[in-house]
Formats: C-alpha cells, sequence, structure tokens
C-alpha cells in the first residue's frame, strides 16, 4: 500500500506490517518523520453489520404489480 508522509509528502510503500489494529506506522523513507495515524478511508469499514435475512418469513408480494392494466 501507498502512504503519504504527514511532514513532507513523499509517498511510501508499505506492507501489511506497518498496519495494526488500523493505525498504520511508519517511518518515512525520506526524511525520517515517523508517521502514525489511522489509516484513510477505513475508519468506518471496520464494523459493517448487515444483518441477515431471515429466512422462513416470506417478502409480501407485490400484488398491485399483477393487476392488469389492459
Ligand atoms: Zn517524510
Amino acid at each position: 500500500m501507498i502512504f503519504f508522509c504527514e511532514d513532507c509528502g513523499t509517498r511510501n510503500s508499505l506492507t501489511d506490517e506497518y498496519i495494526k489494529q488500523g493505525i498504520v506506522e511508519f517511518r518515512c523513507k525520506s526524511c525520517n518523520y515517523l508517521n502514525s495515524y489511522p489509516l484513510p478511508g477505513t475508519e468506518r469499514q471496520s464494523k459493517l453489520e448487515i444483518p441477515p435475512p431471515k429466512k422462513g418469513t416470506k417478502p409480501l408480494t407485490n400484488k398491485k404489480l399483477s393487476k392488469s392494466t389492459k
């Protein structure tokens, strides 16, 4: 993954080893600044709560659609 140094903006190509629990921590290869910040764009992806569809309960069939209009 590519991360940018917060200090100088240099691109740093990092492996997953630098990523821990949503936090990326690495030392910039250019300026040696120690970056430590949450992964961009992943703050709300850690918990995707999608309730599974309940089986056994049939969804209501839309009978209005079956009304013949011709
Ligand atoms: Zn830097």
